[in-house]
């Protein structure tokens, strides 16, 4: 109770505090957004254009899995207009954002909290013992990513509803983008011979992304929250490839490669380039884009199966 209490006249103060600066006119007039990794931050900025701050919680660079806030992020997502979050196990998998929304006061049922994965056909995680679970993935698949901007463009018309019709048009025009996308990679990868179409990483994320372009697809740990693998995971990698004829290994962006590494020497199979999933690349180099970092791993594991 005495918590509830101290919470309404925190939240009363920074409303306050927000009123007061917008009497100084010197507030920006934009919706603050809030999302938990870079991917959904692109996403935002994509439909949001420049009626939207966006603050992206896990950095780029950074694996979303775990995620220790800052106080910069507290008070960010206290004051958001809206927070967008992928759910599926990827952030609340390890509670670090059910944590911050209470913390940020915006743990109640009404707050503008938005799963952008709401819709998608989620595809639950293989080990043993994790059946339950979802693969949070499923931005890999550009298919959903469309899923994920429809559920953006909603939100962002549902609390800035003065500029609907501009988020309804970046929206519209993006999506021709992403569907030319997704259908450009069915028809690249597909050139890629069947049997050499196994895509090996050290995270399992790319379960949505083998069934949308036909893929097969082989890690050393499954999900994030592992991190390393174990050397039975590694054993039972290393199995597979020898059984079959799988040219290239691949390492993500935003892992430790040391696994793969140990794989590699194992099989004597190269690592044949970096492909991203949690995360986007560096400001102006490959990969800074939703739509930058899905050209790039469609041409990376081209250039490393073929
Ligand atoms: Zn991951």
């Amino acid at each position: 109770m005495l918590k509830r209490i101290t919470k309404l006249i925190l939240a009363g103060t920074l409303l306050a505090a927000a009123a007061g600066c917008s009497a100084g006119g010197n507030e920006s007039e934009k919706v603050e957004v809030v999302a938990t990794y870079s991917i959904i931050y692109d996403l935002v900025k994509n439909v949001g254009g420049d009626k939207v701050e966006v603050h992206s919680l896990a950095p780029i660079g950074s694996n979303p899995h775990e995620y220790d806030p800052l106080p910069e992020d507290v008070l960010k997502t206290t004051d958001a207009d809206a927070v967008f979050y992928n759910g599926l196990n990827l952030e609340e998998g390890n509670s670090w954002f059910d944590k911050l929304m209470k913390t940020a006061d915006k743990d109640g049922k009404d707050a503008p909290v938005y799963r952008v994965s709401e819709g998608v056909d989620a595809i639950h995680l293989e080990s043993k013992g994790l059946e339950k679970q979802y693969d949070p993935h499923a931005w890999l698949n550009i298919e959903n990513g469309i899923k994920y901007v429809e559920n953006i463009r909603d939100a962002l018309m549902k609390e800035d509803p003065e500029n609907k019709e501009y988020y309804k048009k970046n929206a519209e025009k993006y999506i021709g983008e992403l569907k030319a996308l997704h259908d450009k990679t069915i028809a690249e990868l597909s050139k890629i011979p069947k049997e050499k179409r196994v895509l090996t990483t050290s995270e399992g994320a790319f379960k949505y992304f083998g069934e949308a372009y036909n893929m097969e697809t082989a890690y050393v740990w499954e999900i994030n929250s592992d991190n390393q693998g174990s050397p039975q995971q590694i054993k039972s990698l290393v199995d597979f490839l020898k059984e079959r004829n799988v040219p290239a290994l691949f390492v993500e962006t935003s892992v430790d490669a040391r696994s793969m590494e140990t794989v590699s020497k194992e099989t004597g199979i190269p690592i044949k380039g970096k492909v991203f999933t949690d995360s986007l690349g560096k400001r102006g180099k490959d990969g800074d884009t939703y739509k930058k970092m899905m050209e790039w791993n469609t041409e990376t594991i081209i250039e490393g199966l073929k």
